[in-house]
């Protein structure tokens, strides 16, 4: 139970030093409180790593299989990851995935929320490992692979763009070593950040991330998407990039995104039918498996769960059949 893993985890704490921790109550980081416990998973890179194939690369599920690994061997970020571990933990999300996306291609992930979506795009960066099958980029098994050529080649933007507590300037330079103000300037503008930025008294030294000046969802989420245009990986991750934004700054962002995703890899998971249109190949996940694949034609064609989807969750405005204008042709 939660009490039970809260006590386990805390015991030892409080144990050392003596002081009386309100655990519900304190807005505690999980997450450091399981590096002091040493209890923090390192996905270990084996000595003998390689780095992934220079040039276009693919990236390929075959047949893969996976549950979360139930709550006590995993770090959490907050109370409600605890809470929702507890209960969801050790039972198997994805039952056999297989899709490859060519160099250069995009495959789009679709299907309703709990389908496993996000779960097959978190492990191609290794935030955990298929317990079954593989994940390879470039034909190389991603546990093969170092930590940092796979950092270098992926580039992931989720629905909640994650912020390191430091200022503006240093989270992007995380995506582009050395890269010039000029360059960070462009990347926001392209991002439709630059004029927020601006206007903040310390600009770019402006300290963001907890305790730190508060960006909206929307706006981590550009921050996000500005690292992803500086950093140029050959591998992008969209994982709901623009969950956050409103349809005018969508429209504005996505044409940043679009230029991002020109003649790289991509795997995307999306909300909006514009982008998945443009997929060359287009799987409907549910329950964690896929029941459908092909182009938007051949599956509108078939009239199956992805018409289905067609008409009901792309169909609010967002480039569904319903919708008039130049959403849905994009
Ligand atoms: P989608 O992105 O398609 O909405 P997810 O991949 O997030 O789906 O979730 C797939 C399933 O895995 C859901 O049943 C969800 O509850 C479960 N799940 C997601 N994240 C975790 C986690 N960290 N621990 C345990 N179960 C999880
Ligand atoms: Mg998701």
């Amino acid at each position: 139970s939660l009490a039970l893993l809260l006590t386990r985890l805390y015991a030892p704490l409080t144990a050392l030093s003596g002081a009386h921790i309100e655990v519900m109550s304190a807005l505690v980081s999980f997450e450091r409180v399981f590096e002091v416990l040493d209890l923090k998973p390192l996905i270990a890179q084996k000595p003998d790593a390689r780095a992934v194939p220079e040039g276009p690369v693919s990236v390929e599920f075959d047949a893969v299989r996976f549950a979360y690994p139930s709550a006590d061997k995993v770090s959490l970020a907050s109370l409600e990851e605890v809470a929702a571990l507890d209960t969801r933990g050790g039972e198997r999300v994805l039952h056999g995935i297989s899709f490859r996306a060519e160099p250069g291609r995009m495959v789009a992930l679709v299907g309703s929320s709990g389908a496993g979506k996000s779960t097959i795009a978190h492990l191609l960066p290794r935030l955990y490992d298929a317990d079954a099958g593989a994940v390879r980029i470039g034909g190389v098994d991603v546990r093969d692979l170092t930590a940092e050529s796979l950092r270098d080649t992926l580039g992931m933007v989720t629905q909640d763009g994650h912020l390191f507590h430091d200022s503006i300037r240093e989270n992007l330079l995380l995506a582009r070593d050395g890269a010039t103000d000029d360059e960070l300037w462009d990347a926001l503008r392209r991002a439709r950040l630059a004029e927020l930025i601006r206007s903040l008294p310390d600009g770019l030294d402006t300290v963001v991330g907890e305790r730190g000046y508060r960006l909206s969802g929307g706006e981590r989420q550009r921050l996000t998407i500005a690292r992803l245009l500086l950093a140029r990986p050959r591998v992008v991750i969209l994982d709901e990039a623009t969950a956050h934004l409103d349809n005018s700054s969508e429209a504005a962002v996505q044409e940043a995104l679009t230029e991002a995703l020109a003649g790289r890899t991509s795997v995307v998971i999306a909300h909006r039918l514009s982008t998945v249109r443009a997929a060359d190949e287009i799987l409907v996940v549910e329950g964690g498996r896929i029941v459908e694949r092909g182009t938007h034609e051949t599956l509108l064609a078939a009239d199956g769960r992805y018409a289905e989807l067609y008409r009901t969750q792309f169909a609010d405005g967002s480039g569904g059949p319903e919708a008039t204008g130049s959403a849905g042709a994009s």
